[in-house]
């Protein structure tokens, strides 16, 4: 059954099916490599210092050329897209992007990660050009902490605003990603519920990962979810709930109370790569079909030298089918096995 579904789409008919049988269903474009953060747990500011070398504009993906792939993308079975970063409100018009990527016929979902510092002040605009979801990241409501998790850059009132105005603007209900690092701010989850609970919003806590190769991963600094959930359930009493869909990330709980749900991101403590259809584009234009891959297809060149829709289709297409990714379900194992000259992609390079 495989092998015939295989060779048909090898022959270009249907949908991609990669090699552990997981369609390609989700796009996370990362518009922009920049950021005006310097999470520790992402661009340590050590390691991206003012001499670091960005990406110049010419390198970057142009929206005409966004646009492009997700259409491709869209004809291949992607039918969610999210635009993250880096700080995605840092690219100038994201909003007009928005707007030509709601056009796509296949595209039911776009969605945005932003570490809120400018939703305010983009939040109406975003909303008026097609935007109806936004993820705000989130760590603390501690402002010392929230000093130390953005690298001293930003502010959480700003962040806090952010959130205001997205639901004020119809963007809701808002999500707040929290990544939880032990002896951190692991302490704090039940003040971020306190405050959200009740309002349009959804947090999900998340557990720190090795995404990159500059953030001083150590299994010890994941708090797994287990222990947070049976802290707020000592709290709150709340239940667990369906998925959305099939490969949604987050475990959903819900307050019995009726105040809400909370959301629970285990990749360390409990992988969830067997039905991961998520694939990313880098703002250079390179896709990646893990978050932990180590090289990307670069479709930019082939877009620029003169590559037709076809010629893109069978690139994007053959690379899907030989998809193999399960990092996270082998991650002790490969943590000891990789070449540490195979340096993993850095997650501000391709979004979250
Ligand atoms: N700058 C935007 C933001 O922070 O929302 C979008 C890009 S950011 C890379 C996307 C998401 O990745 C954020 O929610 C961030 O907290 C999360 N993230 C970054 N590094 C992480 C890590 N080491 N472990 C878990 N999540 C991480
Ligand atoms: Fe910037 Fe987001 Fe990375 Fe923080 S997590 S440094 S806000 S890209
Ligand atoms: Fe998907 Fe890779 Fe994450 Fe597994 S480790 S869930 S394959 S992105």
């Amino acid at each position: 059954m495989q092998q015939a579904s295989n060779v048909r789409d090898i022959l270009g008919a249907g949908n991609p099916v990669d090699r552990l049988g997981r369609p390609l269903h989700d796009l996370r474009i990362s518009v922009m490599d920049r950021c005006n953060f310097r999470c520790p747990y992402c661009m340590p500011k050590e390691q991206f210092h003012e001499h670091y070398r960005f990406l110049k504009s010419q390198e970057r993906l142009s929206f005409d050329e966004i646009v492009r792939l997700a259409r491709l993308f869209g004809s291949l079975g992607v039918r969610k897209l999210r635009l993250t970063g880096g700080e995605p409100l840092l690219r100038a018009n994201l909003a007009d992007l928005i707007g030509d990527l709601t056009g796509i016929p296949e595209i039911e979902d776009i969605a945005l990660t932003t570490n809120g510092v400018l939703l305010a002040q983009h939040a109406v605009d975003l909303h008026a050009n097609g935007l109806r979801r936004v993820t705000v990241s989130l760590d603390t409501l501690d402002k010392d902490i929230f000093a130390r998790m953005s690298g001293g850059f930003g502010a959480l009132e700003q962040v806090l605003h952010g959130i205001d105005a997205a639901i004020a603007a119809g963007l809701s209900p808002v999500k707040i990603n929290a990544v939880i690092e032990r002896g951190i701010n692991d302490h704090g989850t039940l003040d971020l519920l306190e405050r959200f609970r009740g309002m349009p919003v959804i947090v999900r806590f998340i557990e720190f990962m090795d995404v990159g190769n500059r953030n001083e991963w150590r299994p010890d600094t994941v708090v797994p979810s287990r222990e947070l959930v049976a802290r707020i359930k000592a709290r709150w009493p709340m239940h667990p709930i369906a998925e959305n869909y099939r490969g949604e990330v987050a475990q959903r709980w819900r307050f019995d109370d009726g105040m809400g749900e909370v959301g629970f991101i285990s990749s360390v403590s409990q992988p969830f790569c067997g039905t991961c259809s998520r694939a990313r584009l880098s703002s250079e234009g390179k896709f990646y079909t893990c978050l932990f891959a180590t090289h990307g297809l670069n479709l930019r060149d082939a877009l620029r030298s003169g590559a037709t829709d076809a010629d893109l289709l069978q690139m994007i297409r053959g690379t899907w089918l030989e998809r193999t990714d399960r990092y996270s379900e082998q991650r002790d194992e490969l943590r000891q096995a990789r070449n540490p000259a195979e340096q993993k992609i850095e997650m501000y390079y391709i979004g979250g």
